[in-house]
């Protein structure tokens, strides 16, 4: 890879920018107007090039299509009040793009690729970053495997591209969620800690099943013993039991590196809130229930940064969550979290890159 590449720019010769209302944008409905594709060919990254966002041509036997050989990421760009744009902890994704990559055989994508590609979308589509408060824009790099061929290898083909879709607030209202005890997202050893398109298509069987009951998310289970609570849909997952704050560790393999979890994390050490890192069981959590002691879960990822729970179904049996008062830890730390992205208070972390 030369570390001088050149990024072609074609514009399109419209936008959907007048026609998008800004107020009301649901979560990945709407894509900004160009996009950032680059092409593995022959062992080597090229043709880096912002397009007008359009369709691709895809071979019916394109291999993604058949074995799902794709990985992606998610992240957000904010604007601050004197117009910047703030992208927060995109290095972190790039490398958990690459860590997800590895695992299913994908060439990894060079930083400065990433970096780039993303800048210069920015650049291009700068007017898509929401100016409204609680809103951002949503991006979305993933790479997928371009070979034209059925029979089951890594591919030699792929492409990586950047999308880009302005968000409003994902998860306006506290959620109820189900203890998933029969179906997993992840076992020991599979590709739970990768981001890897295929455990989203099995994790929905299960989701819908839970949504038809009235539930917004499942909270997984291990794969194993389905004893030990994992994650909460797509996010990770929180609970402040007797002052200390539980999450899953990432050790085994059957988590995602949630980068929200991380910065939650590092931000409860500075508050001096007790953290544990360690497996919550399905007893102790009803045991909390029961005895008052859960004083708050929630969800951590980028769509929403903090999801509360306001309801947790345990073996068929719901169990209401307290309110959470303005004082409580979730609160907080989205608000902390919510003014570092937005630019309000110093980046003590270096999380932040403006655009
Ligand atoms: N777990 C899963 C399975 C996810 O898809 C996500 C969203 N990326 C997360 C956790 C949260 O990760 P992050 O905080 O990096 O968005």
């Amino acid at each position: 890879m030369d570390k001088q590449f050149k990024i072609d720019i074609t514009k399109g010769s419209s936008s959907k920018l007048e026609k998008t209302n800004f107020d009301e944008l649901a979560f990945g409905q709407v894509t900004s107007d160009h996009m950032f594709v680059a092409d593995y060919i022959e062992g080597k990254w090229q043709n880096f090039r912002i397009e007008p966002y359009a369709p691709l041509q895809v071979n019916p036997a394109n291999a993604t299509l058949h074995y799902g050989q794709s990985v992606f990421e998610g992240l957000k760009a904010y604007r601050n009040e004197q117009g910047e744009i703030l992208v927060f902890r995109g290095d972190a994704n790039q490398k958990r793009l690459n860590e997800s990559a590895k695992r299913m055989c994908i060439p990894e994508i060079p930083k400065e690729i990433f970096m780039e590609g993303m800048r210069c979308l920015l650049e291009v589509d700068r007017e898509w970053v929401p100016k409204q408060a609680g809103c951002s824009l949503y991006l979305r790099p993933f790479i997928f495997a371009a070979d034209d061929y059925l029979g089951i290898r890594p591919s030699k083909k792929y492409k990586f591209m950047i999308l880009a879709s302005p968000v409003g607030k994902y998860y306006a209202k506290p959620v109820a969620v189900k203890v998933e005890t029969r179906f997993a997202r992840a076992i020991e050893g599979g590709t739970g800690a990768a981001k890897a398109a295929g455990n989203y298509a099995g994790s929905l069987y299960p989701a819908l099943k839970a949504q038809k009951d009235g539930y917004d998310q499942l909270l997984w289970t291990d794969g194993k013993t389905h004893q030990y609570i994992e994650e909460s849909g797509t996010m990770n997952v929180m609970f402040v039991i007797d002052g200390v704050l539980i999450t899953a560790p990432t050790t085994t393999g059957t988590i995602l590196k949630g980068i929200t979890r991380d910065s939650v994390l590092t931000l409860a050490h500075e508050m001096g809130m007790p953290v544990e890192e360690r497996f919550l069981t399905v007893i102790e959590l009803e045991e909390a229930l029961n005895s008052g002691k859960l004083e708050e879960a929630f969800g951590t990822g980028t769509a929403a940064t903090v999801a509360f729970i306001r309801l947790i179904n345990i073996h068929g049996k719901d169990y209401e969550l307290k309110e959470v008062a303005p004082t409580a830890f979730s609160v907080r730390i989205l608000e902390a979290l919510d003014n570092i992205k937005y630019g309000k208070v110093e980046d003590k972390y270096n999380w932040i890159k403006k655009y």
